[in-house]
């Protein structure tokens, strides 16, 4: 594929906006758009220029239970959950092909509605995306049932089968990747789905699931409602036909559907939340160049607005000051600009309540520690959205920076002693989703491999994540597994049927 430039960004993007702006964009149920049965819409803002780029139906109670009710008859109807598994592979492969086929218009919905750069959801998002319909439909013809040891003269089946009508409920920082995540797995098992994308961020999912029917998605089975939290996303927790919730988003939110499925149908709820991810370099690392870099780009990625992201770097103390000074030349080099030019690296924070709670974190940060870079609010297009990146140093470990999930570009740096007391640090947190480890010492890679509590451990590297590993976190970042062929058992029950010959 060839390269775009700039400036061939910026027409493409006026142009999604025109069309964008032309219509008003709706629910899609059943197989088509549809306004909100209340009429209300809401504004969809670009933070990169503060542009509305166009209203969206607002869903409510009343919105999701059309849409529960078209994916309940969907699934009774069969056509998809009880469909060849060759069936599904082909489908899903062809959704692959036509996301890839629009990874253009992809990229810029999710750059354009969250402000990312364009380089990211043009080499990570939207392949990524792609990659993972693929991985699940080629997976779903593939995985076989069990029979369980028996006396002669019987037979017993273990069987996974569909749950039914999965709600899923994503948030704002990889808009098409996060509802990914939940609806592809979801969808080869056989479910139906209904996702509520974000307020921040509905236009890509809106548009994934008409390419889901153009691929050959009988109607009903992926059906997606816009709206707020409180109104769409709380209607999926507490609806009493939806049979499985998966949520990616924030702790708090997280322990609300905890409650939901408690006070309606004792559905089965998947949680997938925040972090404080401990980065652990010690002075026996033999890269610490690479070290620097990967550390920079674990809390300055995606404008820190990542789950896993890298936000306290522990670093032996005899090496702090050197390591601190490489890791610095990649925050400065990481300063915000234009998400449409592809030379940029951090965009702007998603929207400018974020922001706000981004730089009370840093206000917070200037009276407990030492700043060393960044904590700028920068104006720029038009929006007051992109906060430089943030440093840290001499953070203790009971600070609020030290402790709670910021989601944004601010690195707070905690000098130790011995691995005992990296370990103690590390682990004093109610998160427990990823952790990296930087040492050439084999045993004690192994040994904080062990000892960490988190989902994901990497060793010399940073935020490892690939399609073939489960992701999910221990502790207060939440429980079930996103990823790789474990994600199928969150949306599957296992059936045992006993036939006595
Ligand atoms: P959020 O929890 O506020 O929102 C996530 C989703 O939940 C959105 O769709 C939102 O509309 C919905 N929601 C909000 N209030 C609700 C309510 N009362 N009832 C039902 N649904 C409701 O989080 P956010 O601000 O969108 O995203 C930031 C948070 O998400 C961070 O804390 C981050 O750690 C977390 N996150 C976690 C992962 C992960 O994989 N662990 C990935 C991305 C983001
Ligand atoms: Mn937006």
């Amino acid at each position: 594929m060839s390269e775009r430039t700039y400036s061939e960004w910026q027409g493409a993007a006026s142009n999604l906006q025109a069309a964008l702006a032309a219509s008003q964009r709706n629910a899609y149920i059943n197989g088509e758009f549809q306004p909100a049965k209340s009429g209300a819409t809401f504004e969809c803002v670009n933070p990169a220029t503060g542009h509305v780029m166009a209203e969206v139906a607002s869903c409510d109670s009343a919105d999701v239970d059309i849409a529960v009710s078209a994916a309940r008859d969907a699934f009774n109807r069969g056509e998809w959950s009880r469909s060849d598994p060759a069936f599904r592979r082909e489908v899903l492969c062809r959704l692959s092909a036509l996301i890839l086929e629009h990874r253009e218009e992809f990229a810029l919905l999710d750059t354009m509605d969250m402000g990312k750069p364009i380089r990211d959801t043009m080499n990570a998002d939207v392949p990524g995306a792609a990659a993972i319909y693929n991985w699940y439909g080629e997976a779903i013809d593939k995985v076989y049932d069990e029979i369980a040891p028996t006396p002669p003269g019987n037979l017993a089946l273990v069987r996974r089968e569909a749950l039914g009508v999965v709600g899923a409920v994503v948030p704002w920082n990889y808009p098409l990747d996060m509802a990914t995540w939940k609806c592809a797995p979801a969808l080869a098992a056989g479910n139906s789905v209904v996702l509520k994308p974000a307020e921040q961020s509905p236009l890509s999912a809106l548009r994934l699931a008409e390419l889901a029917t153009e691929a050959g998605l009988p109607r009903g089975v992926l059906n997606v409602v816009p709206g707020f939290g409180e109104t769409a996303g709380q209607a999926i927790g507490r609806h009493m036909d939806v049979d499985c919730l998966a949520f990616t988003g924030s702790t708090e939110i997280g322990k609300m559907f905890l409650r939901y499925s408690g006070e309606s149908n004792m559905k089965p709820v998947w949680l997938e939340c925040g972090g404080k991810s401990p980065n652990l370099v010690f002075a026996d690392c033999d890269d610490l160049d690479r070290a620097a870099e990967l550390s920079a780009n674990g809390i300055f990625g995606n404008q820190g607005e990542v789950c896993t992201a890298a936000s306290r770097l522990l670093v032996e103390r005899s090496i702090k000051d050197d390591f601190l000074g490489r890791v610095l030349k990649h925050a400065e080099a990481a300063q915000p600009r234009d998400p449409l030019d592809p030379a940029t690296t951090m965009g702007a924070i998603v929207d400018s309540a974020q922001a706000d709670r981004i730089m009370g974190y840093i206000e917070s940060g200037k009276q407990d520690a030492r700043l060393v870079t960044g904590g700028e609010r920068v104006k720029m297009n038009g929006s007051d959205c992109y906060i430089t990146p943030t440093v840290f140093d001499d953070v203790a470990p009971d600070k609020r920076i030290a402790r709670e999930e910021i989601f944004g570009p601010v690195l707070s740096v905690i000098a130790f002693d011995s691995e005992d007391e990296a370990l103690k640090v590390a682990n004093d947190t109610r998160y427990g989703l990823a952790a990296s480890v930087w040492t050439n010492d084999l045993r004690r890679a192994h040994t904080l491999a062990e000892r960490l509590v988190a989902g994901t451990v990497s060793v010399n590297t940073v935020d490892a994540v690939s399609i073939n590993m489960p992701f999910g976190g221990f502790k207060e970042s939440g429980f079930g597994r996103d990823l790789s062929l474990h994600a199928l058992d969150k949306y599957t029950a296992l059936k045992t049927t006993w036939i006595r010959y």
